[in-house]
């Protein structure tokens, strides 16, 4: 009974990996009704928020508080790099981030402790295209 939605989640799994960044269940959504799947919003956010949970997706929150979902190349602990403009998402390692959250974590006493550090800015591309529109108009 659980399986009931197999395929419709295998095509929300299929969808998230094409995405070229994070995205919201909307934007994911409304690509999935483009192709006339019939999958309903509420399905895609329950295979959203399964997937995160199973660890075959990371989940984050926008600045704006929207839950951003992809299909990480990377398996185990890593962060993000995300262009607010067109989702353009890297995937790196910070180490001294590592170091810091444990010696700052282990200086207050906890153990045990987790932290989730995504950077948003502007990507090359977007950032050049920004000064170009800006050049044309002015
Ligand atoms: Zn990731
Ligand atoms: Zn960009
Ligand atoms: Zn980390």
């Amino acid at each position: 009974m659980a399986q009931r939605n197999t395929w419709q989640r295998e095509r929300v799994r299929e969808a998230l990996t094409d995405a070229p960044g994070f995205v919201s269940a909307q934007t994911l959504h409304a690509t999935l009704r483009d192709e006339n799947t019939g999958i309903g919003l509420a399905t895609v956010y329950r295979a959203l928020s399964d997937m995160a949970s199973a660890g075959d997706a990371d989940s984050l929150q926008s600045p704006e508080g929207e839950s951003l979902y992809r299909a990480c190349t990377s398996p185990g602990h890593h962060h993000h790099l995300i262009c607010r403009s067109c989702g353009l998402t890297v995937e790196i390692a910070a180490t001294d981030v590592e170091d810091w959250a444990r010696r700052t974590a282990a200086g207050h006493g906890f153990t045990e402790a987790e932290h989730v550090v995504d950077i948003f800015g502007l990507c090359a591309d977007c950032a050049a295209r920004r000064d170009a529109a800006g050049k044309s108009t002015s």
